[in-house]
């Protein structure tokens, strides 16, 4: 498990803090339309709480039994995201505590949201997540297949897309990577000139520890930090 001082986690926070300003002021953006989502995957509740008492207040899990687990014994109002790839099977456990689902990627997830939201009286707010680089290991929606998805997606009631969310590939040079949260942003710019129902790209969730900086600058709102808040993640067998 990751364990973090409180000195040290206050520090992170507020480097990271900075450095969203400073990427937001580089690209004549508001940092205040940045959202810090903090990724608490492997992070224990009572730092999670530390943070959301230092000011946090977005947390993503990618693990719905590790979500659970954790908004349940938390008693902050703490806004949650799920952001890994969602089994379908695990979808009957997710409940009105979810706030964004950023790993929507294929048209079964859909359905099983669609039906859970019905049952529960629930809409998800989600965000289409799109495999911009291409990369076989990597979930998510094809930029040729993401129009014919979204307006699919768009006949199911319970289900609002939000936006689009992207991981870029591992780039020891961030800038590297820029082309990839650049073609999200066409994308969604692309996407929100058709006017569907049911959609709009209000969020672009993309950038994370080691490129958030640049993911700013080419238009994210919503940036997904773990290990430069929390440290680095160790996994227990
Ligand atoms: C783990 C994870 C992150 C955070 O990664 P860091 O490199 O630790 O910032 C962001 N997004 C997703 C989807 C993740 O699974």
């Amino acid at each position: 498990m990751s364990r973090v001082s409180s000195a040290q986690l206050k520090e992170n926070l507020e480097s990271i803090k900075e450095r969203i300003r400073q990427a937001a002021l580089r690209a004549g953006r508001n940092s205040e339309e940045i959202t810090l989502l903090g990724v608490t995957k492997t992070v224990e509740p009572d730092i999670i709480c530390q943070a959301y008492d230092l000011g946090l207040r977005d947390f993503g899990e990618n693990r719905v039994q590790e979500f659970l687990r954790k908004a349940d014994i938390i008693d902050r109002a703490c806004r949650w995201h799920i952001i890994g790839r969602l089994q379908t099977n695990k979808v009957k456990y997710l409940d009105h505590r979810v706030s964004l689902i950023h790993s929507l990627d294929r048209m079964e997830l859909a359905e099983t949201l669609h039906a859970r939201g019905e049952k529960i009286g629930r809409i998800w707010d989600v965000l289409v997540q799109v495999n911009v680089s291409g990369e076989e290991t990597k979930t998510g929606v094809s930029p040729e297949n993401l129009k014919d998805f979204v307006r699919n997606v768009a006949k199911l009631g319970n289900i609002h897309i939000k936006g689009l969310m992207t991981i870029a590939p591992y780039a020891e040079n961030s800038e590297e990577v820029r082309w990839v949260f650049r073609e999200l942003r066409n994308l969604a710019v692309d996407i929100q000139r058709e006017s569907m129902d049911n959609i709009n790209m209000e969020f672009l969730s993309m950038g994370m520890s080691n490129d958030f900086e640049v993911a700013i600058e080419e238009g994210a709102n919503i940036v997904r930090v773990g290990s430069a808040i929390f440290g680095e993640r160790v996994y227990l067998p």
